[in-house]
């Protein structure tokens, strides 16, 4: 049995019953097989047993108390998963779907994705199953304050610095740094994304999604061709779809879809800036459902269901993990689609990674496309630690620059592993070397 599944198998039977942990092992662990081969220094330091295993994972309590004076619990986690290129990094995430296995899936693709941004960052990720939807602002400060009163004991802007996610925005943020500054005494940069008047970098809610967009444009550069009037689909409607539909428009595209988890929106006429204030105001402020949109504006609304039947040049998924599966990929394909860029984590079901491979198409995975969002979160460490604010043209130049960089790692490292235009390869390969040999140098830690 090869290395590699010798570590699968142990991996699955220690982690057993953890679907998206493990599918996300899975993949990272089936790009690495000619790596193995050709470093046996790895095998020989168990690099692949302990990059599997979280350094620490830290599980609490969340007790707070609702409008109606009733106790309420919540489960807080982080997983502190590599710490080999730098302080973990990573986002929190509150849904009710948030459980170990999920977070686990999210904080080891962060060690890969991060380490593709060259720059020094470990990888981690928190949250929550506490839904903030529907709740009080004064309910979710007082979620946010008993988070942070357990959670501030394990952060630090040296140790390990979060950032938002799913259901984790600007609010969530504030009230939760809020907390940690009444509870530590200290004004650091322990968290990103924070407000630009204490601390935040400009730039930092656009940068995921314009970073997916301008991961897509690399990859449309290698055949020549650019954003001028393809037609996109996009899913989500939250902050990485927002400025995913933003950055399409100003490179002359037409995004055509947005959804949130009732539905998607169908406007055959396209997203305009115009329209995308208004969807920006609902969802960040009034907080209100995509349904509005329809009736707003004439577009059609399709209850229940996700962009992918719809025709497109481009697909940007920007929800969630598995929000594309076999028979997605499949209509996708069929309807002529051929870049897929992914703003959200492990969007892609493996039978609709496979299907994308194998068609050769333009497929920017994940961890590859959407690490614009935390590259941007180094810069505003970075500007934290020497106390300076740069222009919003400095940070979007940066930004596009570090994207062009990981586009060529992840390009370069498939052409010499044999598999040119495999970006799901060249980005896993290329994210894990860089970790696995800092990891080697440190030592069996
Ligand atoms: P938001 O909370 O701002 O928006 C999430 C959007 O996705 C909402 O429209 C939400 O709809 C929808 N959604 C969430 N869960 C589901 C579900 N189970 N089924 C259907 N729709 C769902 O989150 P972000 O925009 O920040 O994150 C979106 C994705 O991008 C996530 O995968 C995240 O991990 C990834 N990402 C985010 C980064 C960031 O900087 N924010 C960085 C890198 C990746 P509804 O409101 O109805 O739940």
């Amino acid at each position: 049995m090869s290395y590699i599944e010798r570590v699968w198998e142990k991996v699955s039977q220690r982690n057993a019953g953890e679907v998206e942990f493990l599918q996300a092992v899975r993949e990272v662990l089936d790009s690495l097989g000619p790596v193995m081969e050709r470093n046996p220094k790895y095998e020989a330091a168990g690099i692949l047993e302990r990059i599997v295993e979280p350094e620490r994972q830290i599980i609490f309590r969340v007790p707070w108390i609702d409008d109606k004076g009733k106790a309420q619990v919540n489960r807080g986690f982080r997983f502190e998963f590599n710490s080999a290129l730098g302080p973990y990094k990573g986002g929190l995430r509150f849904h009710p779907s948030v459980n170990q296995s999920v977070l686990k899936f999210l904080g080891f693709e962060q060690v890969f994705k991060n380490s593709l941004t060259t720059l020094m960052m470990g990888g981690g990720k928190g949250g929550s199953d506490f839904d903030p939807k529907g709740k009080s602002d004064r309910e979710v400060m007082l979620f946010c304050q008993s988070f942070m009163t357990e959670l501030q004991r394990h952060i630090g802007h040296h140790t390990d610095v979060p950032a938002g996610d799913i259901g984790v925005g600007g609010r969530e943020l504030g009230y939760m740094f809020g907390q940690y500054k009444r509870i530590r005494n200290e004004f650091t940069g322990v968290l990103t994304g924070k407000g630009i008047t204490w601390g935040g970098s400009l730039m930092r809610p656009e940068a995921t999604g314009y970073g997916a967009v301008y991961f897509a444009e690399e990859m449309l550069k290698t055949r020549n061709e650019t954003f001028k009037g393809k037609i996109c689909t996009v899913s989500g409607s939250g902050n990485v779809a927002q400025y995913t539909v933003e950055k399409i428009n100003e490179l002359g595209g037409k995004v055509v879809t947005l959804s949130d988890s009732g539905g998607t929106i169908y406007d055959r006429e396209g997203i305009t800036a115009e329209k995308l204030a208004w969807i920006m105001e609902l969802k960040n402020v009034r907080r209100g459902r995509i349904k509005e949109y329809a009736g707003k504006f004439g577009a059609e609304y399709l209850e229940g269901e996700r962009p992918w039947g719809i025709k497109c040049d481009c697909a940007f998924p920007s929800a969630t993990q598995n929000e594309i599966n076999g028979d997605d990929a499949k209509t996708l394909l069929d309807n002529g689609c051929y870049v897929v860029s992914e703003g959200a984590n492990m969007p892609s079901s493996p039978e609709a990674v496979d299907l994308f491979v194998a068609n050769r198409i333009l497929y920017g995975p994940g961890k590859a496309a959407n690490a614009g969002g935390v590259a941007t979160s180094y810069l505003e460490m970075r500007q934290n630690s020497a106390r300076v604010h740069w222009s919003r043209e400095e940070v979007d130049h940066k930004l596009n620059a570090i994207m062009v960089k990981i586009h060529e790692a992840a390009a370069a490292a498939a052409e010499e592993y044999g598999q040119p235009g495999n970006y799901v390869m060249g980005a896993n390969i290329a994210g894990f070397i860089k970790v696995a040999d800092a990891m080697l140098d440190q030592g069996i830690v």
